[in-house]
């Protein structure tokens, strides 16, 4: 029989695009963002590709961005027009986030050529300029060319998410085991570029607890590899593992204590590495989130605490949903709700 992941993999791939929707990028905004001590705006822009190819085999539980993605390869003539339309929107700030929905040094998702003119045409103008890949793809080759592109900063993220193999294989569906990421995040470094690591919060099959050990020892085990690593609480993308055990009651997000926790206790074992988290859909339902009064509140700590990198305040956020939140973690294991 046919596995749900294999099911809502062949479900979300949209069928191949014609030229005018691969000539335009998928989104841009701005978000606060800091290098070291400054807090700069981050400029985000994610260009339609035909995505990771680990998506179309299997793909990650929590992963929907596959929808995104043109059902094809785009041509350099395309990435181009989306190239123009990204630096169009562009304000001149000085960090820029560049995502593809998979991995931007995949040559089936945007070719050498292109990559070095998307990288060139921030030189100058960006400090930092991050991109996201699957290590397999971190080689001197794809990424010298890149360095050599740009008068800045490099920073290049791996999806990572745990350090613990069997939750990576078995609950995240990743292909590749932790020690890969590990590696790459070292190759990184060895290339004259900074690493940065998402470590996921609560993948499915984890209790609430267990997600919040998992993350906090993935801090501890990826610190030494990484310059920065990244807490991303789990939201229920279309299309995914999470999204069907969701839409039967089996998986709820984690909640934002859960976050607050981890972001408190893995500060305590991060070394030298900047630990932040950004939450995607941070009080919605299909976001991390408590019991609504807190919410803003919480989030509001956590994005000060990440950008600061002083995570005291943490310790004196407070709402009686923290009880059930305390309930909840304790039940749990005995399969039953607070
Ligand atoms: S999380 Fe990364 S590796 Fe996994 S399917 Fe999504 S883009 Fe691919």
């Amino acid at each position: 029989m046919e596995s749900v992941a294999f099911r809502v993999a062949r479900d979300r791939r949209p069928a191949p695009a014609g030229p005018e929707g691969a000539s335009r990028y998928v989104n841009a905004w701005t978000e606060a963002e800091a290098i070291g001590a400054d807090r700069v705006p981050a400029f985000v822009a994610i260009l339609r590709t035909r995505g990771c190819y680990w998506a179309d085999v299997k793909g990650c539980s929590m992963c929907g961005y596959a929808r995104d993605t043109l059902g094809r390869s785009a041509t350099p003539a395309e990435l181009g027009q989306q190239l123009s339309g990204i630096l169009r929107a562009y304000r001149d700030q000085p960090y820029v986030k560049l995502y593809t929905s998979g991995s931007f040094l995949d040559d089936r998702e945007v070719d050498p050529a292109s990559r070095a003119s998307i990288v060139s045409a921030f030189s100058g103008r960006a400090r930092r300029l991050l991109f996201e890949t699957l290590p397999e793809f971190v080689t001197p080759e794809n990424v010298g060319p890149l360095r050599d592109a740009f008068q800045g900063e490099l920073e290049i993220a791996l999806g990572l998410e745990s350090t613990q193999p069997e939750i990576l294989r078995r609950f995240v569906n990743k292909g590749s085991p932790p020690s890969e990421y590990l590696a790459a995040g070292e190759r990184v470094r060895s290339m004259g570029a900074r690493s940065k690591a998402y470590l996921l919060l609560k993948p499915p099959h984890l209790t609430e607890r267990e997600a919040i050990e998992d993350v906090v020892r993935s801090v501890e085990l990826a610190a030494p590899n990484f310059d920065a690593l990244s807490i991303n609480p789990v939201h229920i993308q279309g299309g995914t593992v999470v999204e069907w055990l969701y839409h039967r009651r089996r998986y709820r997000p984690p909640w934002l204590w859960s976050l607050s926790e981890a972001l408190r206790r893995g500060a305590e074992v991060r070394g030298a590495s900047r630990l932040v988290t950004f939450p995607t859909a941070g009080g919605l339902p299909r976001g991390p989130h408590n019991c609504g009064r807190c919410d803003r509140d919480v989030l509001t700590a956590l994005e000060e605490a990440s950008l600061d990198q002083r995570f005291g305040s943490l310790e004196e956020l407070t709402c009686s949903c923290r009880g059930d939140w305390q309930r909840a973690n304790e039940l749990e294991p005995l399969g039953l709700e607070a």
